[in-house]
């Protein structure tokens, strides 16, 4: 389940500091530690599942509970009402994606523009 030369798996389990924002039985959520904009945090499963390429149908569940989190979390992080306000959910997936960290990661970004990036 966990794979102990993964940076996410670390942070997860306390190993490497982290600014945590939410944690539940299946999920751990915390600060960028190089935010793009105002509210930046990533959504983590407590499963090493290394990228959106390698969920399969018994994953339905997980991906939902991230998903449905991330409008929750926004809010509580500070980023503006829907539809005025909003937020990205980006995942990238693989090199060509942008993936750098190979444990899946939800990026929640928002908060009052202009933003470093996105
Ligand atoms: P990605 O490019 O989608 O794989 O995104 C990886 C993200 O992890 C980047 O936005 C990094 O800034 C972030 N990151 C890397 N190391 C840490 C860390 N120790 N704590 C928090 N975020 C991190
Ligand atoms: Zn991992």
């Amino acid at each position: 389940m966990h794979d102990p030369n993964c940076l996410f798996c670390k942070i997860i389990a306390g190993q490497i500091p982290s600014r945590k924002v939410y944690e539940d039985e299946q999920v751990f959520a915390f600060h960028d530690i190089h935010p793009w904009a105002p509210v930046h945090f990533l959504i983590v499963p407590k499963i090493h599942l290394a990228s959106m390429a390698s969920a399969t149908p018994e994953h339905a569940g997980l991906l939902g509970h991230m998903l449905l989190l991330a409008p929750k979390l926004a809010m509580e992080q500070g980023c503006n009402p829907y539809p005025e306000g909003g937020y990205s959910i980006v995942v990238n997936t693989g090199a060509e994606g942008g993936q750098e960290v190979h444990h899946l990661h939800m990026h929640v970004i928002g908060g009052p523009r202009p933003w470093l990036r996105g």
